[in-house]
């Protein structure tokens, strides 16, 4: 029996890495890992994000729907153009390499018990798609009108509050 492998050489970066830094790529028969490291791999994602944000979108949608076992049958058709604000919050979009960037452009499936399917995607800002989350419509409207309820509740205390100290 031959010791397992610790350590290999990235074909892009050329440098020795520890065997974990690679991850698992099953077509693999001698390792089941990936030629390029980690960080390689993140840099090729991130410069293909800048050149073509779309075709990005879609390949980390596929990989999501793949791990998650959503339903996936969208195109670049279906994305694209990509558009200049948030149809949500209407904020300006961006390509952005920052994590949970607030403008960046995110890919929303509306009925969020539905996979990347045709007529389920919708392009919007990242947080836009996240404060949506997993709500319902019916959902939402609760959270704003306790929200309002609350802010009100706020308002009335301060104001009762400065009052006092006047009357002092
Ligand atoms: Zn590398």
């Amino acid at each position: 029996m031959t010791a397992p492998i610790t350590a290999k050489t990235c074909t892009t970066c050329k440098q020795v890495k520890p065997i974990d830094d690679f991850p698992p790529d099953l077509r693999q028969k001698s390792d089941g890992k990936q030629a390029k490291c980690r960080a390689c791999i993140n840099a090729w994602m991130r410069e293909h994000y800048r050149k073509d944000p779309v075709w990005s979108m879609l390949r980390r949608a596929k990989a999501r729907s793949a791990k998650e076992g959503f339903d996936f049958n969208i195109t670049a058709a279906d994305i694209a153009p990509l558009p200049e604000k948030c149809p949500v919050l209407g904020v300006p979009l961006r390509i952005s390499e920052v994590p949970q960037d607030p403008c960046a452009y995110s890919l929303d499936r509306v009925d969020n018990t539905k996979g990347y399917v045709r007529g389920n995607v919708v392009v919007m800002s990242y947080r836009a798609n996240r404060l949506k989350n997993d709500g319902t419509a019916e959902d939402h409207e609760a959270i704003a009108k306790w929200m309002r309820q609350q802010m009100a509740a706020t308002a009335n205390d301060n104001t009762a509050a400065n009052n006092q100290m006047e009357a002092a």
